[in-house]
C-alpha cells in the first residue's frame, strides 16, 4: 500500500464539526482500519508487533479523548448561561444547550454562525482586538446587546477568555441574558431619584448617619432648619460641636442619648422626641421633634445607617411655651371630657400640678372628683351630670385635697355643648384660686380678730354666737371673763406691760379652754368663751378652771403680778335665746362674781334676771327721763369743819319716775353710765346747778361755788369743757364757782384727751376734785399728771374713825398726800361729832355729811343758809 493511500486510509474522512461522538467515532474508524492493516501483514512481523502496539494506545488516547468530551459537554451544558466558544475568525465553534435556549436556535444552526450574528455591535476587528489585547487565560467581561434566532435583542454581561485548542486561539464566551437585573437597575434608578427628588422637596428636615453616626446625606430641609449646608454637616470635626442639645424640661442630651444613636444602640425606632437643639454660634435655636428609624440590610441584626426625620416645631413650641407659662402663672390649667371614653379626661400639665398628682396618674372624672374636697363631691358629680344631659356652662368654686394631702381652693369653669351626631365633649379651666382666698380669709380674718391677742374680736364672737344659737338644737353657754384690777395693774406697771399681760392672760384662757371652745376678746380686759355643746355641769368645771388658772400669779420681767377673774355664765336657751340677751346674762353674772368679792365666776340666775330685768326698766324709764322733766336737784351743804359754816354746796341729783318711784343716784347712775344717757343728763346738772349757783348770787347768799359729780363718761366725750363753757356764760359766772368731782374711774378709763380736757377746764378756773378718793385702786401718779385741786375722801374711811385705826390711818395718809401736793381736802358723809373733831384734827379744812345737813331742795338749802348763815 502506498503511504500516501495508507495516510489517507489512516485519516480516515474529514471531521464533521458540532458532531457529538465525532472525535470519537473518528477514532474508532482509524482503529477499525489498522485493525484491517493488521490482517493484511504477517502475524509475527514486528510491524504487527508495533502496530498492535499503536492500536493499545489508541485505544487509551480514544477513551481519554471521549472521557474529555463527555466531561466537557456535561459541563458547558450544565452552565446556565449561554457559552460559545469562538474561533479568531469569529466562527462559533461549540454552544451549549442554554446558548440553544437563550437564541432561540438548534447547536447546528449556532455552529454555522459568526460572532457578528450574536452581537450585531461588535466591531469588525473585534476578535483582533481580544487577541491583540489578552493572552491566554485572561478573563474579561463586556456587557453587550446580544440578537436572537427570532431578531430580538437582548442585553448581556459576557464574561469570556482566551484558550488555545491544539494550537489555535479560542475564545470561550458565557453570555448572561440580564434583561430582569436591568429592569430592576432601572426600578431602583427611578426610585433613587424619585426618593431623592422626595427629599429635595420635603419640608421635613432628613438626616441618614451610618452605624457610626457620620453623617451619610442630608435634604436641604434639614440644611434650612439647622442653618448650614450640607458639607458643614459631613464635615467630622464640625457637626456636632457646636451644637448643644437640650431636652424638652432644658437638661443637656449627651450624643449617645441621641435619638438617632438610641436608634442605632437599641435598634428600635425613636418616636417623635422633641430636642432644643442651640447653636453655640449663639445665633440660632430651634425646638425639633425628631424621629429616628434604625435601617437593617437583609438578615443583618444590626442597623448599618439610621434615618432621622424633624420638623421645625420651634413656633409650636414657643406657643405652647408661652401658653404653659401663663397657665402656670395664672394658676390655670385646661381639661377636656369625653365620658363616651371611658369617662377619660385630658388634663394639662397645670392640672397636674394643681392637684399635686403625678402626669402618669389617670385622669378620668372619678380620680378629680376624688380629690374634691368630701362635702363638695355630690355637687361635682351632679354639675357633671347635668352638663353632660343638658350642656351648657358650669362652675364650681371649693376645696380640694392634692395628692399629697394639701387643701387647696379651687375655680372651676366649664362649657359642654350637645351637638347632633357629634360626641359629647365638656372642657374647661381648673384654677388654683387659694392665694386669692387666703387673702379674701385673711382681710376677714383681720377684722374679725384682735390685733393684740389674735383672738376673734367682738363682731366676730357675736357672729359666732348668733350662728351658734341659729342652728344649735342643744344648749350653747358663754362665759364673760372680766379680769380683775386690771387696770390698775395697767396704770400701775404702763401700757406695754399691760399688753403683754392681756396676750398672756388670752393665751392662758386658750390653753385653758382647750378646743372645747372659742375664746374671744371682747373689750378691754374682758373676753368671752364660747361653749358650743356641753351640760351645764361641764360649762361650770369649765368656769372653774379658768378661775383656778388664774390663781397663779403673772410674771412680767422681774415682776409678778396677781390678776384674778370674775367669771360669769349664761347657757343658751334658758338664759338668753339671742345673742345680745346672753351675753348680757352673763355680763350681769361676770357683775355678780365681782361684786360677791371677784376671783369667782357666777351662773345667771332667776335672781340676777331680775335684777336685770329691773335694769331693762330702768334703762328704758332713763332714757326719756330728762324729756319728761323727771330730774331735779337736792344740794348738800359743804362746811367750815372748825366753824360749822357753810361754804360751797354739793349738787346731788334725784329722779322720780312715774313708774319706777323716788330713784336715788346710786340705783340708776351705772345705769345711765352703760347707756351713755348720762352724758346727756351730766350736761342738764351742770346748767341746772349753774343756774342755781346764779341764783344764790343773785340773792347774795354765802355759797362759794357749786360742785357737781361728773361720771368718766362725760370725759369720755370730748365737749366737756364746751357744755361747762356755755353753762358759765349762760349764768354769767366765773369758772372759780364751778367745782367738777369725779371718781378715779376717770383716770382709769383714761381716754387719750382727758389731760387736754383737765387743761381745758383748769383754764376756765373750775375746781378740779377727786370724789371717794382711795376707792378707786389706781396708781397715785395721776395726781402729778392731771391739774387737780382737791380730794374728797370717801365716805367708806370717814365712817370708822377715829375707832377704827386702819380708817384713821387712810385719813391722815390722805391728808399727808394733799398736804403735800398742795391739793385741799373735804370729809364726805361726817355724820358725828367725834368725826368732824377728829377730822379737824387732823387738819381736814371742810366737811360734808348728816351732822350738819342732809341733801336739800333749793328751797330747804334757802332755809338752812338763813338759819346758819
Ligand atoms: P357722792 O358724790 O359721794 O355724794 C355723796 C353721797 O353721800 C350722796 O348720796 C349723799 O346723799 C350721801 N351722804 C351725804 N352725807 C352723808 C352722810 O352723812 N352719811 C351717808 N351715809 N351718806 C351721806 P346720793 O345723793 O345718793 O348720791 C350718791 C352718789 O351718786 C354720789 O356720791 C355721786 O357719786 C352720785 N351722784 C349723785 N348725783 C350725781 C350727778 O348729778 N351726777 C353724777 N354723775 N353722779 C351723781
Ligand atoms: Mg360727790
Ligand atoms: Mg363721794
Amino acid at each position: 500500500m502506498a503511504s500516501a493511500e495508507f495516510q489517507r486510509e489512516l485519516n480516515g474522512p474529514p471531521p464533521e464539526p458540532g458532531g457529538d461522538t465525532l472525535r470519537t467515532a473518528d477514532a474508532d474508524s482509524v482503529i477499525a482500519r489498522i485493525q484491517s492493516v493488521i490482517g493484511l501483514l504477517n502475524p509475527g512481523s514486528t510491524q504487527v508487533q508495533m502496530l498492535r502496539d499503536a492500536l493499545a494506545t489508541l485505544r487509551t488516547l480514544r477513551d481519554d479523548a471521549d472521557s474529555v468530551t463527555q466531561r466537557f459537554l456535561g459541563l458547558i451544558n450544565a452552565v446556565p448561561d449561554a457559552v460559545t466558544v469562538i474561533d479568531i475568525e469569529g466562527n462559533v465553534l461549540e454552544a451549549n444547550d442554554a446558548a440553544c435556549r437563550t437564541y432561540g436556535r438548534t447547536r447546528a444552526e449556532l455552529t454555522r454562525l459568526t460572532i457578528w450574528d450574536l452581537n450585531a455591535d461588535a466591531p469588525p476587528d473585534c476578535m483582533q482586538q481580544i487577541a491583540a489585547d489578552f493572552a491566554v487565560g485572561d478573563v474579561f467581561t463586556i456587557e453587550a446587546w446580544n440578537t436572537r434566532g427570532d431578531g430580538s435583542r437582548f442585553p448581556v454581561e459576557v464574561h469570556s477568555s482566551v484558550f488555545l485548542d491544539r494550537g489555535e486561539w479560542r475564545v470561550i464566551a458565557v453570555a448572561r441574558d440580564i434583561t430582569q437585573r436591568r429592569a430592576a437597575e432601572d426600578e431602583i434608578r427611578a426610585s433613587e431619584a424619585r426618593y431623592r427628588s422626595l427629599l429635595q422637596v420635603m419640608d421635613k428636615g432628613i438626616l441618614v448617619q451610618d452605624a457610626q453616626g457620620h453623617v451619610i446625606s442630608v435634604n436641604p430641609a434639614a440644611c434650612r432648619i439647622l442653618g448650614q449646608s450640607e458639607d458643614e454637616f459631613k464635615d467630622p470635626d464640625n457637626r456636632w460641636l457646636q451644637w448643644y442639645v437640650v431636652a424638652e424640661d432644658g437638661r443637656p442630651v449627651a450624643r449617645d442619648d441621641m435619638p438617632a444613636f438610641r436608634a442605632l444602640r437599641e435598634g428600635r425606632t425613636q418616636d417623635s422626641t422633641v430636642l432644643g437643639v442651640y447653636n453655640r454660634r449663639g445665633d440660632r435655636y430651634v425646638w425639633l421633634d425628631v424621629t429616628s428609624t434604625p435601617q437593617f440590610r437583609d438578615g443583618g441584626s444590626a442597623p448599618f445607617q439610621v434615618i432621622s426625620t424633624f420638623s421645625d416645631i420651634t413656633g409650636l413650641k414657643r406657643d405652647s411655651e408661652l401658653f404653659v407659662q401663663t397657665q402656670a402663672l395664672a394658676r390655670i390649667g385646661g381639661w377636656e371630657w369625653m365620658p363616651q371614653d371611658g369617662e377619660q379626661m385630658y388634663w394639662t400639665r397645670e392640672v397636674h400640678r394643681i392637684l399635686e398628682l403625678d402626669p402618669a396618674t389617670p385622669t378620668d372624672l372619678e380620680s378629680f372628683i376624688a380629690h374634691i374636697a368630701p362635702v363638695d363631691r355630690a355637687r361635682v358629680r351632679a354639675i357633671f351630670a347635668d352638663a353632660r344631659q343638658r350642656g351648657g356652662a358650669f362652675e364650681f368654686e371649693g376645696r380640694i385635697v392634692t395628692g399629697r394631702g394639701n387643701s387647696r381652693w379651687i375655680r372651676l369653669l366649664g362649657s359642654a355643648a350637645l351637638r347632633d351626631n357629634l360626641p359629647f365633649r365638656a372642657s374647661g379651666t381648673l384654677q388654683d384660686i387659694t392665694s386669692a382666698r387666703l387673702r379674701e380669709e385673711e382681710l376677714q380674718r383681720q377684722a374679725l380678730t384682735d390685733p393684740l391677742t389674735g383672738l376673734p374680736n367682738r363682731d366676730s364672737i357675736l357672729d359666732r354666737i348668733g350662728l351658734t344659737l341659729a342652728d344649735r338644737e342643744s344648749a350653747c353657754a358663754v362665759l364673760y371673763v372680766d379680769l380683775d384690777r386690771f387696770k390698775v395693774i395697767n396704770e400701775l406697771v404702763g401700757h406695754t406691760a399691760g399688753d403683754s399681760l392681756l396676750v398672756a392672760a388670752a393665751r392662758r384662757l386658750r390653753e385653758c379652754v382647750g378646743t372645747r371652745a372659742t375664746v374671744a376678746r371682747f373689750g378691754g380686759d374682758e373676753f368671752l368663751v364660747l361653749v358650743e355643746s356641753g351640760t351645764r355641769e361641764d360649762v361650770e368645771q369649765l368656769a372653774e378652771r379658768v378661775v383656778v388658772a388664774f390663781g397663779t400669779p403673772f410674771r412680767y420681767g422681774d415682776e409678778e403680778f396677781s390678776i384674778t377673774t370674775s367669771v360669769g355664765l349664761a347657757m343658751s336657751p334658758e338664759h338668753g335665746d339671742n345673742a345680745h340677751q346672753l351675753l348680757q346674762s352673763a355680763d350681769t353674772a361676770a357683775a355678780e362674781a365681782k361684786r360677791r368679792g371677784r376671783n369667782a365666776w357666777h351662773m345667771f340666775s332667776s335672781v340676777l334676771a331680775d335684777r336685770l330685768s329691773d335694769r331693762l326698766r330702768i334703762e328704758s324709764q332713763l332714757r326719756k327721763a330728762l324729756e319728761l322733766g323727771e330730774f331735779r336737784l337736792v344740794y348738800q351743804p359743804q362746811v367750815d369743819l372748825a366753824t360749822g359754816r357753810p361754804c360751797a354746796a354739793e349738787a346731788l341729783i334725784r329722779w322720780h319716775n312715774r313708774v319706777l318711784g323716788e330713784m336715788r343716784p346710786d340705783r340708776f347712775i351705772a345705769h345711765a353710765e352703760n347707756t351713755g344717757d348720762i352724758v346727756r343728763i351730766g350736761a342738764w346738772v351742770i346748767r341746772e346747778a349753774c343756774s342755781q349757783m346764779a341764783r344764790w348770787c343773785a340773792e347774795g347768799a354765802a355759797v362759794e361755788r357749786v360742785a357737781v359729780n361728773v361720771s368718766y363718761r362725760q370725759f369720755l366725750s370730748e365737749d366737756l369743757p364746751d357744755i361747762v363753757v356755755q353753762a358759765l356764760r349762760e349764768h354769767g359766772l366765773p369758772g372759780s364757782m364751778l367745782e367738777l368731782e369725779m371718781t378715779e374711774r376717770v383716770v382709769i378709763e383714761d381716754a387719750t384727751d382727758t389731760l387736754e380736757i383737765f387743761n381745758a377746764l383748769k383754764r376756765l378756773g373750775v375746781v378740779m376734785t377727786i370724789d371717794d378718793f382711795g376707792e378707786g385702786y389706781s396708781a397715785l401718779s395721776y395726781l402729778r399728771r392731771l391739774p387737780i385741786d382737791g380730794l374728797k375722801i370717801s365716805y367708806g374711811f370717814v365712817r370708822g374713825v377715829p375707832e377704827n385705826r386702819s380708817d384713821a390711818g387712810i385719813c391722815r395718809a390722805i391728808v399727808g398726800i394733799a398736804e403735800s401736793l398742795g391739793l385741799g381736802v373735804t370729809a364726805e358723809g361726817v355724820e358725828t361729832e367725834p368725826q368732824r373733831q377728829y377730822l379737824h384734827g387732823l387738819g381736814i379744812p371742810r366737811g360734808q355729811g348728816y351732822l350738819f345737813s342732809a341733801p336739800r331742795t333749793p328751797d330747804q338749802f334757802r332755809e338752812y343758809l338763813a338759819r346758819t348763815g
